[in-house]
């Protein structure tokens, strides 16, 4: 009987296990019915389920210059108009096109904006890196910006990312921005008094590997052409320690380094560099997404390096996005979206920047570095 028993108990307790496990098959062959089907990248934009009070800013608290701005000022008269327009309704006192290129093209823009909308452009001039190989190319090239700042009206000197990256001297090595036969150019624009911007190297995760521990695999699968592979160019570290070099060896230059040096995403590092750089600035031109994800740090550096951050905003794109420049500067929101979700997939927060601090990234940096801006429209 006892022997039956305990037979009937083991049966049991196997029949038990086994309609278990039976049954825990069955939920997991449920659940891969109900499964929905996988998308991409792409097509994944999740609604956050957050809310929060929302404060958007759609017009600068203070009258701003954008310093990294790419406007043919020769446009026609309506273009013009309905871009002021625009300007007028954000705030945005004086937009800075850094792509003035020289001589005449360069004299036409100054001439078309300064006749039609005083005090609201101002060029700066570039180089034709192209000419790099010629004989005597910095002294020329040096000569050229003395014109077109003296006769072209330009105000600054904008350097592209292809010195550095795609320029080659005729041996097939390429040109580094450290190089010192390029040193002339600099010097130059210090002795002219005009500011540097220069952009330098690509956001760091464009020269890691395309896989699925790249911050910016989105971006790189919709724009593969971005990848900065190893086996074609220089490691991130390289370039932008070249660039500030260069930096350190033009001391009586002032520099504004594009993009927050790409380093926003470790802004220990950027402070350092400051701090041995005096003569480095830095803009925030569509870089301030690594600002808006890291609220406390940001706050930090912007209250430490107010003097050294400009306002910057790249491809103008209209208010809307100029708008989530604002809402990071001037309020505590928290958890919103940037504009381009292939550079930033993550929410932004506000850095409740003070009003002192306001004035200088807005305007007050702009103003102590670069010439020729209209001082009184922005004391209001
Ligand atoms: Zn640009």
């Amino acid at each position: 009987m006892r022997i039956l028993a305990s037979r009937l108990a083991v049966t049991l307790v196997v029949a038990a296990l086994l309609s278990h496990v039976l049954a825990a098959h069955a939920q997991v062959r449920r659940n891969e019915q109900q499964r929905p089907p996988s998308m991409t990248l792409e097509d994944y934009e999740p609604t956050s389920m957050l809310r929060v009070d929302e404060h958007p800013v759609a017009r600068a608290k203070f009258p701003f210059v954008d310093i990294h701005g790419h406007q043919n000022l020769a446009m026609d008269d309506a273009a013009l108009g309905a871009l002021v327009a625009q300007m007028d309704r954000m705030g945005l006192r004086t937009l800075v096109n850094l792509s003035g290129g020289s001589g005449e093209r360069l004299k036409a823009q100054v001439s078309n904006a300064r006749a039609k909308y005083p005090g609201r452009f101002v060029v700066f001039a570039n180089v034709d890196w192209s000419k790099v190989n010629e004989p005597g190319f910095a002294t020329d090239a040096a000569a050229q910006l003395e014109r077109d700042v003296k006769e072209g009206g330009a105000v600054g000197l904008k350097v592209f990312k292809n010195l550095g990256m795609d320029t080659f001297w005729t041996d097939g090595t390429r040109v580094r921005t450290d190089d010192p036969r390029l040193g002339a150019i600099w010097e130059k624009a210090g002795a002219l008094r005009i500011p540097v911007l220069i952009h330098t190297a690509e956001p760091a995760a464009f020269f890691l590997p395309v896989d699925k521990h790249n911050e910016r695999y989105l971006e790189l699968t919709q724009f593969p052409g971005r990848t900065r592979p190893a086996d074609k160019y220089p490691p991130f570290d390289s370039l932008i320690a070249e660039q500030h070099r260069m930096f350190k060896r033009h001391a009586k230059t002032t520099f504004i380094s594009a993009h927050l040096s790409w380093l926003g995403q470790d802004l220990g590092r950027l402070g350092r560099t400051l701090d041995s750089i005096p003569n480095m600035n830095v803009e925030v031109a569509a870089a301030l997404y690594e600002i808006g994800r890291q609220p406390r740090a940001g706050r930090a550096f912007f209250l430490k390096y107010q003097d050294r951050i400009l306002m910057g905003k790249d491809t103008f794109g209209g208010q809307d996005e100029f708008a989530v420049y604002f809402r990071i500067f001037e309020t505590n929101d928290e958890y919103f979206p940037w504009y381009r979700r292939r550079h930033a997939f993550w929410g932004m927060y506000g850095l409740g920047l003070p009003d002192s601090v306001l004035r200088k990234v807005y305007h007050g940096n702009a103003l102590r570095i670069v010439p020729g801006l209209d001082r009184a429209a922005f004391a209001k």
